[in-house]
Formats: C-alpha cells, sequence, structure tokens
C-alpha cells in the first residue's frame, strides 16, 4: 500500500518524463519543432487532441446540454456562443486590458532573463543575504541553496512584490550568483497585437484575445434580445486566448496561446453571493467529476490585495501540479465580477445594459416593497460570477494525473485516464494473424467504431501491444484467441490492473460493457 502513494502523489512524478511520453506517443509536440520550436508555443497530437476534445465536450455537456440543478431544485439555464477572437479594439480598452492588462516585469542585468515580480520569492538570511528564486520551484531552490550553503529553514520568505526596490540591491537573482542584478519592476503588456487590413497604422490595430469572457459581455444584449433566456441565465464558450506571457513554462502549464473554457452567469445584484458560492462548489465537483483525486485539488481565496480590478471576490481551484508540489498552482478562478464589464461596455458603447426583471419586480410588489426598493429590483446591470478555467491546463492536470509509473510492466508506465475521457476506449487484438483470430476481430472491429474510438492491432507480440496502449491509456484490451472460436468470447485485458478479468466476455456483450464503463 505504501508504494500505491508513491504513485499516485504528484510530488514523486517527473515532469521530464511526463513530457518525454508526451512527445513519443503524440499527445503533445513542441510546436514548430523542426525550426527549433518556438516558446510558449505547443501543438496537440492525435492522442492529445482526443484527449482535449474529451474534456471539452464534457465541459460543453455539463454547461449547455445538461447545466446543473439550482440551489432551488430546478436545472439551471446556460446557452453557447463561439465569437471572434478579434473584436473591435474599442472592447479591450472598456475591459481595462489596453490600460491594466500588464504584469510588473523584472530584469536581470547579468543573465538578461526576465522574470514576473510576483513569481520571485526571496529568502531571507541574516549574515548570507537574500537569496532570490522562482516562486514553488523546489528542486531549484534545493539546489541553488546547497550550493551557497543556505538552508530554508535558516531565513524568512518573502515575495518579491513585498520588498521594497531600494532593497533590490541585495537580492541574489535566480539564475546569477552576484548581488543587485534586479531592475525595478515595468510594466509590459500581455496582448498580442495585429493589423486589420492593408495598411499597417494605428487606427487598424487590432488585439488578439487575452480571454474568451469579452466576447460573451458582447453578445449578452442579443442573446437576451433573441434566446428568451431569463435571468439568472449563463452564456459559455470554448476557445482559444493569447497572451504575451514573459515567462511562459512548466510544459503547457503557460503557453502564450491557449484554450480556455468559461461561462458567465449573469444574475440579479441581491442574488450574487448565493450564486458565487453555488458555482464556486459546483466547479469543484467537476473538476472531481474527471477523476481527479480530491487530494490533489483545493480551493485558495484571493486576499482582498491581489483581487483583479473587477473583481469583488474571487476563489481559484488549485491543483497540486508536479512542479509546484507540495505546493498548488491554479488550474480555475472563480470570479465575482461585479456588473463591472457590462457597465464599462455601457459607457464605452453607449448601448444599455440594463435588465428588467419582472418576476423581481412582481415578488417585490407582492412582499409590500417601497417603491425604491421596487425600482432597484425591476431594473438593473446584471451582476456576474465567472468560472474560468483553461482547458489546456485540464489536458495537463489529466496527463499529471493519469501518469502511474509500474516498473513491473514492460511500457514502465501507464496512463490511467478515467475511460471516458481516454484517447483511444480500448484495443482490439487477435492473438495471432491466422486461424479465422483476424476475421472475428476485424468484425469486432467494424461494429465498436461505428460508437467507439477503437484500435485494431496485430503487429507485434501481445506484450508489445499492451504496452502500446498502456502509454496511451487506453482501459480495455479484447484479445480474441483460440477459444475465441468454441465460445464466442474474448479476453478482456484490464489496464489498471495489468491482468486479464477472471471472466471472459461474449463477444455480444463488449458494446454494453463499454458503454457502462465510458458512462462511470
Ligand atoms: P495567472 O495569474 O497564472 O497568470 P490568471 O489568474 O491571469 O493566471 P485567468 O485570467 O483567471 O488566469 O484565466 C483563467 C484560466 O485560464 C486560468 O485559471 C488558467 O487555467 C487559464 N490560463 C490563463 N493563462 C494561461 C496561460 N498563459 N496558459 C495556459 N492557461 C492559462
Amino acid at each position: 500500500m505504501a508504494q500505491e502513494n508513491i504513485y499516485t502523489d504528484p510530488a514523486t512524478k517527473s515532469m521530464e518524463e511526463l513530457v518525454a511520453l508526451c512527445k513519443r506517443r503524440g499527445f503533445v509536440f513542441p510546436a514548430s519543432e523542426i525550426y527549433g520550436g518556438i516558446n510558449g508555443f505547443w501543438d496537440y497530437g492525435p492522442l492529445g487532441t482526443a484527449l482535449k476534445n474529451n474534456i471539452r465536450d464534457w465541459w460543453w455537456r455539463q454547461m449547455v446540454e445538461c447545466p446543473p440543478i439550482g440551489p432551488d431544485g430546478e436545472p439551471v439555464e446556460i446557452v453557447g456562443l463561439d465569437s471572434s477572437i478579434i473584436q473591435n479594439p474599442k472592447t479591450w480598452e472598456a475591459s481595462g486590458h489596453v490600460g491594466g492588462f500588464s504584469d510588473p516585469m523584472v530584469d536581470c542585468t547579468e543573465t538578461k532573463k526576465r522574470y514576473r515580480q510576483d513569481h520571485i520569492e526571496v529568502l531571507i538570511v541574516d549574515d548570507k543575504g537574500c537569496w532570490g528564486f522562482p516562486e514553488n520551484n523546489i528542486d531549484y531552490i534545493a539546489k541553488k541553496l546547497k550550493k551557497a550553503n543556505v538552508s530554508r529553514d535558516d531565513g524568512t520568505v518573502k515575495n518579491l512584490t513585498d520588498i521594497d526596490t531600494s532593497e533590490y540591491e541585495k537580492i541574489i537573482a535566480p539564475d546569477t550568483d552576484k548581488p543587485g542584478t534586479l531592475t525595478a519592476p515595468r510594466e509590459f503588456n500581455l496582448m498580442f497585437d495585429s493589423h486589420a487590413g492593408a495598411i499597417k497604422s494605428d487606427e487598424n490595430k487590432v488585439y488578439l484575445r487575452p480571454e474568451t469572457a469579452q466576447g460573451i459581455f458582447l453578445n449578452y444584449k442579443n442573446i437576451v434580445d433573441t434566446m428568451r433566456v431569463k435571468m439568472p441565465f449563463g452564456i459559455a464558450q470554448v476557445g482559444k486566448s493569447f497572451r504575451n506571457e514573459v515567462t511562459p513554462r512548466n510544459f503547457i502549464f503557460r503557453s502564450r496561446e491557449f484554450e480556455q473554457m468559461e461561462m458567465e452567469w449573469f444574475c440579479a445584484p441581491a442574488e450574487s453571493a448565493k450564486w458565487y458560492d453555488f458555482w464556486k462548489h459546483e466547479r469543484m465537483r467537476w473538476w472531481e467529476s474527471l477523476g481527479v483525486d480530491k487530494a490533489n485539488l483545493r480551493f485558495r481565496d484571493h486576499d482582498d490585495d491581489e483581487l483583479a480590478h473587477y473583481s469583488k471576490m474571487c476563489v481559484d481551484v488549485e491543483y497540486k501540479y508536479p512542479f509546484t508540489a507540495p505546493g498548488y498552482g491554479e488550474l480555475e478562478g472563480v470570479a465575482h465580477r461585479g456588473c463591472f464589464d457590462l457597465t464599462q461596455h455601457q459607457e464605452h458603447s453607449k448601448t444599455k445594459m440594463e435588465y428588467f426583471d419582472q418576476a423581481a419586480q412582481l415578488a417585490a410588489k407582492e412582499a409590500g416593497k417601497s417603491k425604491e426598493e421596487i425600482a432597484a429590483a425591476s431594473k438593473y446591470i446584471p451582476n456576474v460570477i465567472e468560472p474560468a478555467s483553461g482547458l489546456t491546463r485540464a489536458v495537463l492536470v489529466l496527463l499529471c494525473e493519469a501518469y502511474t509509473p509500474d516498473p513491473d510492466r514492460p511500457a514502465g508506465v501507464y496512463m490511467k485516464f478515467k475511460p471516458k475521457f481516454a484517447p483511444i476506449k480500448a484495443a482490439i487484438f487477435p492473438l495471432v494473424n491466422k486461424d479465422g483470430m483476424p476475421e472475428i476481430a476485424t468484425k469486432l472491429y467494424h461494429e465498436l467504431r461505428q460508437k467507439y474510438v477503437v484500435q485494431y492491432d496485430a503487429k507485434q507480440s501481445i506484450g508489445k501491444r499492451y504496452a502500446r496502449m498502456d502509454e496511451a491509456g487506453t482501459p480495455f484490451c479484447f484479445t480474441i484467441d483460440g477459444d475465441t472460436l468454441n465460445d464466442n468470447a474474448v479476453t478482456v485485458r484490464d489496464r489498471d490492473s495489468g491482468q486479464a478479468l477472471a471472466e471472459r466476455l461474449p463477444l455480444d456483450q463488449v458494446d454494453a460493457f463499454l458503454a457502462a464503463k465510458i458512462a462511470e
């Protein structure tokens, strides 16, 4: 049992090996690899694309097609959207991204490296100076401090944002051994820009969206006017976002091009606290439904001083990534955005964003409320609760979570995806390529492929075929052997135990068996 923990605790999983497996098995490739790659960009290979689509489809299913049951026992209402990546640039002035979407950066004059100020932690040791290191990077800290003969327990740790810039001369930057090489922080806008049209002038300047959320706010009125939605309701969208991150790192965790799954929940201001709480817990439940171990997930409420300019309350859902363990890193943010965005777009576009809430008006009248109270309840700019998650970050979480070293297997590792998310649901093997076995196997394959992503494999030894499927994370292998000709049944090799199930499975029950496993 002690071994179980070694294999499920992310702290013991090697990112290097995971990245190598992702490349080897076609989950994720570095973008433009033949040209030496391009920092912060990744390509999703055949298995990675399938995994990503499976997560996206589950999110869409649970958000738009079959959204959760609300606090009143009725299903909540959420509609879908697919808005343009490039919008009128005024959008980003109104949202605050042109003026404010920047991270304070510090440069190291010695190594020319650039860091986000809030990503550096500093260990202050009385007689040995101040040692800076990238936040959460345990290996790095250990190596650097060992070299300097300093122990983490010798001093106190502070984030660089909490240290006065006049003190920077004492700090030894992460990648050098000399003190005083960090510059004062400078703002750096994260939006990629381009030009729409033939002329590259300031009037033609456009931005690639840094979040999908604004496309939703721009269409809020269209949806109220066309879809017969009633408050409260949500609009959901999945799509690419772009941020010119200064320090893309940790594989696909922080990329410059990534995918988001965002939902804006519009509600009456008086009800916003209730909905914030509802979505916070719903989102955690959803992450658990992906098969992520509860022990590796947690909430982290934002302190008042770290709230974004638009946000009244915010909580992150965090995951214990191998590179943050024993600490956690962000996976999703659930933010109470108040009426900030719609008010901003109302001001900048001169389009009214107020909602007339007939039901609330009636309820206020029936409750004998004052005239002012009735007016406030019946006309308002809605508040917004936003669960915003990264789809590509979810792919990373499932890759980390699934990666299970097992020295007893030929591959030395298997990917323990829940069947629902596994890129390949089952493999079909004729034990040998003769004696009537390929014919039965091919027939089964042709039946199953109508409904599921399955693979037929007749090449090499059965052990090698299992090893390939272990690395791809295929939960079941059905083998047609000599006995099949007599009993019309197959052996089922179960990925997680690495063993054949005790009972042979009749050919006509394979479909139902698979359907039940995928539905779990
Ligand atoms: P951070 O503080 O780490 O830069 P953020 O708080 O700015 O992230 P949000 O703007 O809340 O992130 O974006 C919502 C979600 O989008 C994040 O929880 C994350 O899953 C995903 N995300 C944001 N930036 C990136 C990125 N550069 N690469 C991959 N996913 C990202």
